[in-house]
């Protein structure tokens, strides 16, 4: 594969096949209908999962990819159920970020309840930095200007929500591509957490609740260590419930 490709404004980076779609995907179909371009990285195949083979969940995850409007999708295979973080599984990163030189990188919430994830959120963080080392071979250095964190099981105190109310739809039109991973009433295979009907309500209920927070109908949530810098606060605020917001948290 050649060194370098066009740049995209964003890379989603998951430890599974579906994780982007869950934490983050309304968000990446807005910038898609806003020009702006993203790909998507999935760090493993999903080969520990109950239901489904990797074959199946790689023509799922491109089928989704598709309905986000991803510029690419590119996996790995660094061990789903025992991801890997060493040296070269951070090179591997690294290439996929000077490949092509994200200016954000979205990854999982560092703090979660599969160990993939908080390992996934570690080593896409840690590679960003690191392809930035003009003294690291391979390939020219390239460093995002900034990693933000979507919500998985858990969720945290957000830095930011986004407004994703026009493009709940499509989120939930991606998450349904991988009908071998959730609610599927004709499936024989065994039952799981996430093929519960409950699992994807659980998705639309904690949407709604975000987006009650700003006076919206959907939203999505991100943790930055970096604020992110408003060009109109007034602007940033139209449409909330005028309200008392103190005292500080
Ligand atoms: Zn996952």
């Amino acid at each position: 594969m050649k060194k370098t490709e066009a740049a995209v404004d964003v890379l989603a980076v998951g430890a599974h096949p579906d994780d982007v779609e869950l934490g983050c995907g309304g968000t990446l179909a807005s910038l898609a209908a806003r020009g702006r371009s993203f790909g998507i990285l999935d760090l493993t195949r999903g080969e520990s999962g109950t239901r489904g083979t990797p074959q199946i969940r790689a023509s799922e995850a491109a089928a989704a990819a598709k309905v986000l409007g991803a510029r690419f999708r590119q996996g790995l295979d660094l061990g789903d159920g025992g991801l890997r973080t060493d040296r070269d599984a951070e090179l591997q990163v690294i290439e996929v970020v000077r490949r092509f030189r994200p200016r954000i990188v979205i990854a999982p919430f560092p703090a979660d309840r599969h160990p993939d994830h908080v390992r996934a959120s570690r080593l896409a963080t840690e590679a960003s930095f690191y392809a930035g080392l003009r003294a690291l071979k391979g390939g020219a250095a390239h460093r995002p200007q900034s990693v933000i964190y979507y919500a998985s099981s858990y969720t945290q105190q957000p830095s930011f929500f986004v407004d994703v109310t026009d493009f709940f739809e499509t989120k939930m039109k991606a998450i349904r591509c991988f009908s071998s991973q959730f609610y599927d009433p004709s499936s024989t295979e065994p039952e799981t957490v996430l093929t519960q009907k409950t699992f994807l309500d659980a998705i639309e209920a904690r949407a709604r609740a975000y987006g009650k927070l700003i006076n919206v109908t959907y939203a999505e949530a991100f943790v930055s260590p970096r604020p992110p810098t408003l060009a109109d606060p007034v602007a940033a605020f139209a449409g909330y419930e005028p309200g008392f917001d103190g005292p500080l948290r």
